[in-house]
């Protein structure tokens, strides 16, 4: 008898330590995809993918970077936008195609380094090297670096910044799967100066810190997903004003707000557990 109190004590305990066991650990250790139908639970940063499609490491037109990290999983659309897109890519002069850094883990969810975003298959970094070759070793694409293209902290791009570069992101930013794409603020500026005609798709373009080695695609919730939770659509207009902000920022900060001694401390960030995420998830790692 007391043997089954143990034992039931105990079936009761383990679900339990588990919600309480950060979601990244659990995320981190998955090496595929669910059995299931492809199906996004919850936001960017708070949320996992159900029958996520690994990329293709080497095709005609694109080769996943830094295997090992095994995040070359996201959603039927996301594979679909890429391969469109790096068909575009190797008509360009000097690109054979693209480089795809990062999308998402086998299952999604937090990581165990880097990104916060990332989670639910919808978000892929696209490399600023332009692709010279497709038939890189496992060992080459550990090792080869990218290209950052940008000059004074991000105010301005660089000598390796090319109309290439902005075609591609471009082509990115007409797709009508995309929400939005963050690149450093000097490119946005550029591409808003370069731009003579219709001026719409330069909303999607997003200026946001880093991003000069790579820029992130972020593909809207896909049809099929309604527990996938789109982020606002970016403020109205083409945002090269706000772009130019960040600019301006960067090369005079302004100076430091000062602190209201009476504020409550900001809580510091606490790792997400399995309680704060979509409850499908639990079922997405099983
Ligand atoms: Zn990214």
């Amino acid at each position: 008898m007391k043997w089954l109190a143990v034992s039931l004590a105990l079936i009761c305990i383990a679900p339990i330590a588990h919600a309480e066991t950060e979601a990244k650990q659990l995320f981190g250790a998955q090496k595929t995809a669910s059995p299931h139908k492809a199906q996004v639970f919850g936001s960017y940063a708070k949320g996992c993918i159900a029958g996520a499609v690994q990329l293709t490491e080497t095709s005609p037109t694109w080769q996943a970077m830094r295997l090992s990290r095994n995040r070359n999983w996201g959603h039927p659309d996301t594979i679909d936008f890429i391969e469109d897109l790096s068909r575009k890519a190797a008509k360009l002069p000097g690109w054979r195609g693209l480089y795809v850094g990062d999308i998402s883990q086998p299952r999604g969810g937090p990581m165990l380094t880097g990104h916060r975003s990332h989670q639910i298959g919808l978000d892929v970094d696209l490399w600023m090297l332009p692709p010279k070759r497709l038939n890189l070793s496992r060992k080459e694409r550990e090792n080869i670096s990218s290209i950052s293209l940008r000059r004074a902290q991000g105010a301005y791009t660089n000598s390796k910044f090319t109309q290439q570069h902005m075609d591609v992101m471009k082509a990115a930013a007409k797709d009508p799967r995309v929400a939005r794409i963050f690149v450093f603020p000097g490119a946005k500026v550029a591409m808003c100066n370069a731009e003579k005609g219709n001026r719409r798709w330069l909303r999607k373009l997003r200026p946001w810190w880093g991003h000069h080695y790579h820029f992130h695609v972020r593909l809207k919730c896909p049809k099929g997903s309604p527990g996938c939770v789109n982020q606002a659509p970016p403020p109205r207009g083409d945002g090269c004003a706000d772009a130019q902000k960040w600019v301006d920022d960067i090369l005079n900060p302004p100076p430091p707000k000062p602190r209201d001694p009476n504020a409550p401390k900001p809580a510091p960030r606490r790792e997400l557990t399995l309680k704060d995420l979509p409850p499908q998830c639990t079922t997405v790692l099983r």
